[in-house]
């Protein structure tokens, strides 16, 4: 690996160690794109978290933008800009939170139709899988059995 880094950055070892011993942002940065292939409920977290913070900053964040903003342009437009974009944010967090794939069978998790929905479903509603588990560690056979 480190002779075809070698060839492919055309440098020599001791100088890509030392680069990446001056970066340790990229190494962390790696191991946190393996760990999003790897834990398929990375995608429901940032969206979970990012539509909390949008319904719970709407009121302050709002407000402060808006204050800023109306003073600076004299005009109350931009925080009814700040506003509705605001919403549109939390509300597409919730849409895709709502959407989520289900890791195990891929269809979606919280709702069977239009009219059954259950945003605090603690298993799958088709396959039964338990919510943040797993299902490639559920079913990968333990060596020596
Ligand atoms: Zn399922």
């Amino acid at each position: 690996m480190a002779s075809a880094m070698r060839w492919v950055v055309g440098a020599s070892a001791p100088l890509i160690e030392r680069f990446s011993a001056t970066k340790p942002g990229l190494e962390s940065r790696a191991t946190h794109v393996n760990d999003d292939r790897r834990d398929p409920w990375n995608e429901y977290r940032r969206n979970r978290r990012l539509f909390l913070y949008s319904w719970l900053g709407f009121v302050p964040g709002v407000f402060v933008i808006g204050l800023v903003l109306t003073r600076l342009f004299r005009s109350e437009l931009p925080s009814y800009v700040v506003a509705f974009s605001w919403l549109s944010i939390g509300a597409i967090a919730w849409l895709r939170m709502t959407v989520f794939s289900c890791p195990g069978c891929g269809r979606p998790f919280f709702y069977t139709s239009w009219h059954f929905h259950n945003p605090f479903a603690t298993h799958c509603v088709h396959c039964g899988l338990r919510k943040w588990s797993n299902p490639a560690e559920q079913n990968t056979p333990t060596p020596g059995t």
